[in-house]
């Protein structure tokens, strides 16, 4: 009898332990408690609009190698698009400036130097507090690292690290900070090419996964949450699953992909980050203006990203804890304002849906990424996988892809 793999969480995480695995012919089988896969990265239709939304708009950066090959994997690279380079458009609500920052596609910063390509109103100089940031030490805040302050942080630290790592970011990790500049800015512009799925979330990296792995013979249970663990003293037993129980086998393993809070109530003594930050999005059916570029920035407005799709403008607010509990309506011509100023449609509320993640990453401040556990248990057969564990990234697609990878990689043989 061939061992069997069991998945637990079928975010993006789970799904690509289950890819790896089931692509070397491992017997798989991945436990979801919703009726659906894709976890925090999911589409769905809105009764409201009328149309396929997803739950937030995910960026993901050329730089992204797991999650790219993730997209290789299932054959839907080509459901991402972008610009060619690495160029950002950003616009200020209160002064109306809008410039263009972009990275030159090598190692070698160019772009600093060159004042048609670096922020306005920068000197070169200005971009040292990036190097620091680069070389920040464990356990330091990027407050405690940099100085907060001037247009550089304004125009690009505070922009990038509030999307990369959720958070304020005075008070984000500065080793995550750190992560995010080496793989991104550091890397130059080929690694920092934005990159959207057009056609949404499902279509590009959720439904190809499925369609993959049941190609593969990977059987993937929906509305089947693992309610226990049972322990031995060197593995985990069974999976209690409520009316079903599944009694594993010396060779059996288990990937727990669950999100931190359920992975701690289903394993003693497993110590989590446990603070979260909400991100806020907002999605309008209207047709954006025919020159809107596909993402814009925006600054000193209560919008921070502008998504433009056919039909449907989105907006993406990160660390948008203070948002979460105001009323919908205001909030909706809040953001409206924002958008209508910047994007110059009409300024009458279109038909309009606001989703609001409250625990939409954990909170990527130094006390909360010194709680996150590896993907090792001391049960030999139990590895931890998810955007949480310790994978030197922030919560993201690529940091929850290469947890996946991770913990397959540990119980391969
Ligand atoms: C609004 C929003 C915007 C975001 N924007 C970006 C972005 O622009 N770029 C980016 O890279 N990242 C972004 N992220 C982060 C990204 O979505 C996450 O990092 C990633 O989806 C996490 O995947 P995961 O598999 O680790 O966890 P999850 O997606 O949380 O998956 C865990 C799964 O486990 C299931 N589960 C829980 N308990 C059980 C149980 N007991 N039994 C069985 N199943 C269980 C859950 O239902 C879920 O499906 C965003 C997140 C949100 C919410």
């Amino acid at each position: 009898m061939p061992r069997t793999v069991h998945i637990v969480g079928a975010g993006l995480a789970g799904l690509s332990a289950a890819l790896k695995l089931s692509a070397r012919g491992e017997r798989v089988i991945v436990h979801e408690a919703t009726a659906f896969a894709g976890g925090r990265c999911r589409s769905y239709h809105d009764a409201t609009l009328g149309m396929t939304i997803d739950n937030g708009n995910h960026l993901l950066l050329s730089g992204n190698h797991a999650a790219l090959e993730f997209l290789r994997d299932i054959g839907a690279a080509d459901r991402l698009i972008g610009p060619p380079a690495a160029d950002f458009l950003f616009a200020d609500v209160a002064s109306g400036q809008r410039w263009t920052l972009s990275i030159n596609d090598g190692r070698l910063p160019l772009w600093i130097f060159d004042p048609a390509r670096r922020l306005p109103g920068t000197r070169a100089l200005d971009y040292a507090p990036l190097a620091r940031l680069l070389w920040a030490r464990s356990g330091k805040s990027v407050g405690e690292t940099i100085s907060c302050k001037g247009l550089l942080y304004q125009r690009l630290v505070e922009p990038l690290l509030l999307a990369a790592l959720n958070i304020d970011p005075p008070h984000g990790s500065a080793k995550l900070a750190s992560a995010i500049i080496r793989e991104t800015i550091a890397a130059g512009g080929r690694a920092c090419r934005p990159l959207v799925a057009r056609e949404g979330l499902g279509s590009t990296l959720i439904e190809p996964a499925l369609e993959t792995l049941q190609r593969r013979g990977t059987v993937v249970r929906l509305e089947h949450q693992l309610r226990g663990l049972r322990f031995g003293a060197e593995r985990v037993e069974a999976l209690d699953f409520g009316k079903e129980t599944i009694v594993l086998t010396a060779d059996d393993a288990v990937i727990l992909a669950v999100p931190p809070y359920a992975a701690a109530s289903l394993v003693r003594g497993l110590e989590v980050p446990n603070e979260f930050r909400a991100i806020v999005n907002a999605h309008f059916r209207i047709e954006p203006p025919a020159a809107a570029p596909p993402i814009l920035g925006v600054l000193n407005g209560t919008v921070q990203w502008i998504f433009s799709f056919p039909g449907r403008v989105s907006i993406t607010i990160s660390a948008g804890d203070e948002l979460v509990d105001s009323p919908r309506e205001e909030l909706a011509k809040t953001i409206w304002g924002d958008v209508s100023r910047v994007t110059g449609l009409p300024p009458a509320l279109p038909p309009w849906q606001i989703v609001r993640e409250r625990r939409a990453t954990f909170a990527a401040t130094p006390a909360q990424d010194a709680r996150r556990p590896g993907a090792k248990t001391e049960w030999r057969n139990l590895m931890l996988a998810g955007d949480w564990t310790n994978i030197g990234l922030p919560a993201t697609i690529e940091g929850a892809i290469r947890s996946g990878n991770r913990a397959a990689a540990l119980v391969a043989r």
